[in-house]
C-alpha cells in the first residue's frame, strides 16, 4: 500500500492548479481541489501582498474544511508601472474580467513605452496550513521578463501571451509547458517548498500532532 500526500489546494482557477499539480507530483505529492469539497467557503482577496492573499486563502479554506490546505497567490508586477497590476492582477481590467481584457489594459496602461522599459516579475507566494489554520511552510519566487508590443502564444493562461523571457525571445505563451515548468515563479516556489512538504510527516510526529488529519491522508493501494 503507498500512501500519497494529500494537500487540498486553495484557488478555483483550474489552469493554476493544474500546473502546480503537475510541478508537485513528480516529488508524489498529490493535490485535490476545492471542486472535491462542497463545503469550501469562497474567501474574500483584499490582502494588500501575494503572501497576505495566500494565507487568507489557506487559512479560510483549512480551517472550515479541517484539511491541509495549499494556498497560491501570483500576479504579475511591472516596474514601469510602479509594481501594478500586483495583487489585483485577477481583476486588472474589472471583476470576473477576462486574460484579454486584462491584457488590453496592460497594453493600454503602457503605450508606447519601449521594450527596455516594459521589464516585469510574475511572483508567486505558497502558504500552506494545517488543519487548526497555524502556517507550516511558505515560499516566494519570482520569474523575471518583459512585456511584449503585442500577445503571442496559444499556451498558459492570464498575461502569459505578454510575458516575454527577453533571453529566448519568446512569451511564456509561445514556450509552452515544459519551459514554463522549469522557469516560472510558479515552479521555482514550488522548488522551494518541496522539501518542506516532504519533511512534513517529520515535523506532524514531533509536533506530537498525529490525532490531525495527516498530509498524507490518502492511501492507494
Ligand atoms: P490569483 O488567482 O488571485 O492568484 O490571480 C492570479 C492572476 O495573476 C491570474 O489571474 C493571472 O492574471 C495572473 N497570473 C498569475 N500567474 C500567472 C501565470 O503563470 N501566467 C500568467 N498570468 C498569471
Amino acid at each position: 500500500m503507498i500512501s500519497t500526500p494529500l494537500i487540498v489546494l486553495g484557488t478555483t482557477n483550474c489552469k493554476k492548479g493544474a500546473e502546480l499539480a503537475a510541478l508537485l507530483a513528480p516529488a508524489g505529492i498529490a493535490l485535490r481541489t476545492l471542486a472535491d469539497f462542497p463545503d469550501a467557503a469562497s474567501v474574500v482577496e483584499d490582502g494588500d501582498s501575494f503572501a497576505a492573499n495566500a494565507a487568507l486563502k489557506a487559512l479560510g479554506q483549512a480551517r472550515r474544511l479541517g484539511q491541509w490546505v495549499l494556498g497560491e497567490d501570483s500576479g504579475l508586477m511591472v516596474d514601469d508601472l510602479d509594481g501594478a497590476p500586483g495583487v489585483v492582477s485577477a481583476r486588472y481590467a474589472g471583476e470576473n474580467a477576462t486574460d484579454a481584457a486584462n491584457n488590453r489594459r496592460l497594453l493600454d496602461e503602457l503605450g508606447d513605452t519601449p521594450p527596455e522599459k516594459r521589464t516585469a516579475r510574475f511572483v508567486c507566494h505558497m502558504t500552506l496550513c494545517d488543519p487548526s489554520g497555524e502556517i507550516r511552510a511558505e515560499s516566494e519566487e519570482s520569474c523575471r521578463g518583459r512585456i511584449a508590443l503585442e500577445p503571442r502564444g496559444t499556451h498558459g493562461f492570464g498575461y502569459d501571451p505578454l510575458f516575454e523571457i527577453v533571453e529566448y525571445h519568446r512569451t511564456l505563451a509561445e514556450l509552452g509547458p515544459r519551459a514554463k515548468a522549469a522557469i516560472s515563479h510558479r515552479a521555482r516556489a514550488a522548488r522551494r517548498l518541496i522539501p518542506r512538504l516532504l519533511k512534513l510527516p517529520q515535523d506532524c510526529r514531533k509536533k506530537g500532532d498525529e490525532q490531525r488529519p495527516s498530509p498524507f491522508g490518502l492511501q492507494q493501494t
